[in-house]
């Protein structure tokens, strides 16, 4: 079984990570009472992807991940400070990764949970496996000592 370089997900022949994104969207498009997750899922993907964003935003990004999974922040509130993490992107033009500059690991992170566990879940309990899937993301970065 083909694995992503990036992640380390395990992946059906001609499927890759961004695909399983891209489900994701289209999940959301179908059925929006599934639209509350949607930034709890942009954020695991890209940190689970993390030279997608730049190193200043791959830090923001693990910050939001923490507040979003220690308090009962809000759907609304979070999507105000994804607004603030994207205008900070726009301002410096630095929120995407580039070859200079993007996110990076030491090393392979250990995920426990992946991209693709949510696909397979289906998407009847969407919104519960985007939610496990931070607390399990939240919970690697925690023990591999990359987020206090
Ligand atoms: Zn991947």
């Amino acid at each position: 079984m083909p694995i992503c370089d990036t992640c380390g997900a395990h992946l059906p022949d001609g499927i890759t990570c961004e695909d399983d994104f891209l489900q994701f969207l289209y999940w959301e498009f179908e059925n929006p009472e599934l639209l509350p997750a949607h930034h709890l899922m942009v954020l695991c993907y890209h940190i689970q992807h993390p030279h997608l964003y730049s190193e200043e935003a791959l830090k923001l990004a693990h910050q939001l991940l923490k507040q979003f999974v220690t308090t009962d922040i809000t759907p609304e509130a979070m999507r105000e400070r994804m607004k603030a993490l994207v205008d900070s992107g726009k301002r410096q033009n630095k929120i995407r990764g580039t070859t200079n500059n993007h996110g990076r690991y030491p090393y392979l992170m250990p995920w426990t949970t992946h991209a693709r566990d949510v696909v397979l879940a289906g998407p009847a309990c969407y919104v519960e496996s985007i939610h496990a899937w931070a607390q399990s993301v939240f919970k690697t970065l925690v023990l591999e000592n990359i987020l206090a």
